[in-house]
């Protein structure tokens, strides 16, 4: 039992607290493998008041505080290795309120993304922020790592969707940023200095989130392509010529590990790339532009789902391509590069990874409709777990060179957390550090939150 703990349990005897092993091994680590979880214990605060009572002791005591929601993060933003306090807003879950004239629903942090879907279409209207983590994943978490999903091409990212949020900071101090208001223009926007702070700047502790109107009536496509080029063509066209709702993409190799799976393949044969593309229902745009694509050869394969189970079917093959691969522990990449210059990008990632990695088993899947590429290897048998881990620091940082050549991103939309600290000058400036690292300062000089994480403590 450590010291703190027992502080923790004399100052604070209502607190929902442990210190067991098994508990400080799952609630001190995400969906990434590298580090060893290592708190000093857990807290499930239920109300506000308990959160601000924690944040004062950690400061008194002079222990950090690692916020966590989902733990469904892939970048390490919610491992707690060096004896911090896990602050779990497990237990703080609750839907509050819906406005009906505001069109505004109020959540407590803890709440999971799913739940909150499902009361928002209880009302008829709609959360419109949606990944394949929804069933875990908290709007904490979501709003921490401005998280991004299969909707982003229509709703764009989770900062779009937050009217307000009541976060506690780092003195202990309650604080609601921006009040549910449409326009505020009185000063610096906090909340959404908030959004995509990944715990380091203030803990979120309620929400008020906008909803719109329900996803029109929707068909899902599935195609199969014969190279790169062709996925970039075939979003182009679409996005042309139907109301596009999402546009994904995965290769062969991703393909293959989803069939391991479980998933059936739909195809007789295998295509170097797949798409599926969700969008308001228009069957005869759709086989129009599908057979446009056949006789210019950017499809060479595909079908239009026909029923809801088809379309089911057809997502499953890609929303699936996470879990599939998650017992591999695949070392990630979640890359962000504009549109336009996804082609060049990818074929240089394509001639690096052939030349300087050739044994790597590389795949690649992502949203194209937001230049989003997300890059998983899987360690090959002959490498051990440190020499896989000290290969693929050097592949990060060679494919980093590579997204500052094309000017793209680090993190599209996993966040820094851990994994991606010593890349993040690959996408920002040393201003922009200097910037961050200063308002860092200000909100939480003690370096109470999530230290270590976005950068060095
Ligand atoms: C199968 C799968 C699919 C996924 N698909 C996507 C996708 O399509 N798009 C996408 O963006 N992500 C995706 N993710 C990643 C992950 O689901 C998101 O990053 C999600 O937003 C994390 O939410 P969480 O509640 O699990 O947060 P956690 O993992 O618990 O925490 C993430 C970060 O937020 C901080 N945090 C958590 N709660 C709070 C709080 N209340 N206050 C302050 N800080 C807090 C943590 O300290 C940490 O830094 C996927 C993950 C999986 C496993």
């Amino acid at each position: 039992m450590s010291k703190i703990f027992d502080l923790i349990r004399q100052a604070l005897p209502e607190l929902a607290v442990t210190d067991d092993a098994s508990a400080l091994v799952a609630y001190g680590k995400d969906w990434t493998h590298h580090w060893t979880p290592a708190p000093c214990l857990v807290a499930w605060p239920r109300s506000i008041e308990e959160v601000q009572e924690i944040v004062r002791f950690a400061a008194k005591h002079d222990v950090a505080i690692v916020p966590s929601g989902g733990r469904t993060g892939l970048s390490g933003g919610a491992v707690a290795k060096d004896g911090e306090i896990v602050l779990s807003l497990d237990k703080l879950n609750r839907i509050l309120s819906f406005n009906d004239v505001d069109q505004t629903m109020t959540v407590e942090a803890g709440a999971v993304l799913q739940v909150v879907q499902e009361a928002a279409a209880q009302h008829g209207l709609q959360y419109p922020v949606d990944l394949g983590a929804r069933g875990s994943c908290t709007i904490g978490g979501n709003i921490a790592t401005n998280a991004g999903g299969i909707r982003v091409l229509k709703y764009g990212n989770t900062r779009e969707w937050i009217a307000g949020i009541t976060i506690v900071n780092a003195q202990g101090e309650v604080v609601e940023l921006n009040k549910g208001l449409i326009k505020n223009s009185s000063g610096y926007d906090l909340r959404h200095l908030m959004i995509g702070s990944e715990g380091t700047l203030g803990i979120i502790v309620q929400a008020e989130l906008k909803l719109t109107k329900p996803l029109p009536e929707s068909q899902v496509m599935l195609l199969a392509l014969p190279d790169f080029a062709s996925v970039v063509q075939a979003f182009t066209s679409l996005r042309a010529g139907l109301s596009l709702q999402a546009f994904e993409f995965f290769t062969d190799v991703a393909l293959k590990r989803v069939i391991e799976h479980g998933a059936s393949n739909p195809f007789d044969d295998t295509y170097p790339y797949y798409v599926v593309t969700e969008f308001d229902a228009d069957e005869e745009g759709a086989l129009k532009l599908f057979e446009s694509g056949l006789e210019q050869g950017w499809i060479v394969d595909g079908a239009l789902s026909a029923s809801n189970e088809h379309k089911v079917k057809f997502w499953h093959l890609r929303e699936s391509i996470t879990e599939s691969i998650a017992p591999l522990k695949p070392y990630k990449n979640d890359i962000s590069i504009r549109i336009s210059r996804l082609r060049d990008f990818l074929s240089d990632a394509e001639v690096l990874f052939a030349r300087n990695y050739p044994d790597f088993e590389v795949i690649w899947f992502g949203h194209i409709g937001d230049g989003n590429l997300h890059i998983s290897i899987t360690k090959p048998t002959a490498l051990s777990a440190e020499e896989f881990a000290t290969h693929c620091a050097a592949a990060t940082n060679e494919l980093a060179a590579l997204i500052t050549t094309h000017g793209g991103s680090i993190s599209a939309e996993h966040g820094i957390g851990l994994l991606k600290r010593d890349y993040l000058s690959s996408t920002r400036s040393d201003e922009e550090i200097a910037m961050m690292q200063a308002v860092k300062a200000a909100l939480d000089p003690a370096g109470l939150l999530n230290p270590g994480k976005i950068f060095a403590a």
